[in-house]
């Protein structure tokens, strides 16, 4: 028996053999080592390519999130396609731009950017800034000036609506330190509009993460339209309402909508309430890439317990921290599964915490150097991986039909102390 997994992720079984496309994983495995990162190309251009197609007909950009998973490779992949991005760091304008992304189509995010970071995306040009606090507008505002440019700026308000997600990833509610307060947002704009450097061409929300629902999107527009159209009273206008991103994946029993549905639910929203005239953002992160990527890790130890059977493999929190950062439930797939009796496991790593787990109770036949695949791994994982315990981090492949690149060598031991020294 071999589980059934989704095709359009880009991942399945052949012959009893797990796939990523057309790559046998044990195969790759051997070529690559373990921990290893696997994504699917076709997955990433498909996942993208349902929003594209969403939208079309509409003035329209789809800004992939650039947190969620930051390879060149996804980047150039998605760059390719038409993509913009959204991004939350100096760090991450670097990287758009070395890997061909389009500066005209970069929104930048986050309620931190430093004078640095605002002065290098000025410099560079980007679409616009997503604004969270006052102090950030007079920032701009002052680093614009300087450099003589103007600043397009959007404001990134905050609904107050709850996403019905883990509070970890949910951004839109009041208590959160996100977003401009949504009673401050009409004032904020009327302030923006003073300011000779900035021009005020947006606004938006985010409301959270892994949201696997529609309703809280368009209440969340609802409130939105509400100050588009208070400012069009007020002669204002903007060009484009910013959705953020948010969408949710199945890593287990979720049913997340479409995202034609939700697109056409927030579409339907704005041409009801005359905004049809809008250019619309999203900023899709985990939705594009999520179940494009699984980690494959080999089993070390079996350690049977009193209580407990330990499956003890390669990959650890430092590799895949959402099990012990949101409890998150990731789905443990056998790359060659075994005819025997399952037993039941924990799988954990070998870091020295009892946070370090990847998976708890999961009724696996299991052997020593077994191949485990940790799949809907492609968000949120490598990107927030670490060298605890100074381990190198993994490896990444991406894999195209027959074809697997290597787009992320394993790190050396010595990389992990380079920049270090000892006392002179
Ligand atoms: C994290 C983030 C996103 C992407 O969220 P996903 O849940 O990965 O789609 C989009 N916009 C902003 C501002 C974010 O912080």
């Amino acid at each position: 028996m071999t589980p059934a997994l989704p095709a359009s992720e880009g991942f399945s079984y052949r012959e009893h053999r797990l796939h990523c496309e057309d790559v046998a994983l044990d195969t790759l495995a051997q070529r690559c080592g373990t921990p290893l990162y696997v994504y699917s190309r076709r997955a990433i251009e498909d996942a993208y390519a349902a929003y594209a197609s969403a939208l079309s007909g509409r003035s329209a950009l789809v800004c992939y999130a650039v947190k969620a998973n930051s390879n060149l490779a996804v980047l150039d992949v998605l760059a390719r396609r038409g993509a913009g991005f959204d991004i939350v760091s100096g760090g991450e304008l670097a990287r758009v731009l070395t890997a061909g992304g389009d500066v005209q189509k970069i929104v930048f995010s986050g309620v931190g950017k430093s004078e640095v970071e605002i002065e290098a995306a000025l410099n560079a040009g980007v679409a616009c800034f997503n604004v969270e606090s006052v102090p950030e507008l007079d920032r701009i505002d002052a680093a614009a000036r300087r450099l003589q440019k103007r600043a397009r700026v959007a404001l990134r308000v905050n609904p107050d609506i709850d996403a019905g997600t883990h509070p970890y990833i949910s951004t839109g509610l009041k208590n959160n330190k996100f977003g401009v307060a949504y009673a401050d947002a009409l004032a904020l704009c009327r302030t923006a509009m003073e300011k000779s450097a900035i021009e005020l061409v947006g606004l938006g929300c985010h409301i959270g993460s892994q949201i696997t629902e529609i309703a809280p999107y368009v209440a969340a527009a609802d409130r939105i339209i509400d100050l588009v159209n208070q400012l069009e009273r007020e002669k204002v206008a903007i060009r484009h309402i910013d959705f953020g991103g948010g969408l949710g994946i199945r890593y287990r029993d979720e049913s997340p909508p479409a995202v034609a549905d939700l697109i056409s639910a927030l579409l339907a929203r704005l041409d009801a309430r005359g905004q049809r005239d809008k250019t619309v953002i999203f900023e899709p992160g985990r939705s594009i890439v999520g179940s494009a990527g699984a980690l494959l890790t080999r089993v070390e130890y079996l350690k049977p317990g009193e209580s407990k059977n330990f499956a003890i493999v390669d990959a650890a929190m430092n590799d895949l921290i959402r099990p012990a950062m949101y409890d998150a439930w990731m789905n443990v797939l056998p790359v060659t599964p075994r005819r025997e009796e399952p037993k039941r496991y924990d799988i954990v790593g070998p870091v020295c915490e009892s946070a370090d787990w990847l998976a708890r109770d999961r009724d696996l036949a299991l052997q020593p150097g077994d191949l485990l695949a940790i799949v809907s791994a492609g968000a949120y994982a490598m990107a927030m991986s670490s060298n605890y315990n100074s381990r190198a981090r993994p490896a990444e492949v991406m894999v195209d039909a027959a074809a697997a690149h290597c787009v992320r060598r394993r790190e050396t031991l010595a990389e992990l102390f380079a920049t270090e020294s000892r006392v002179p």
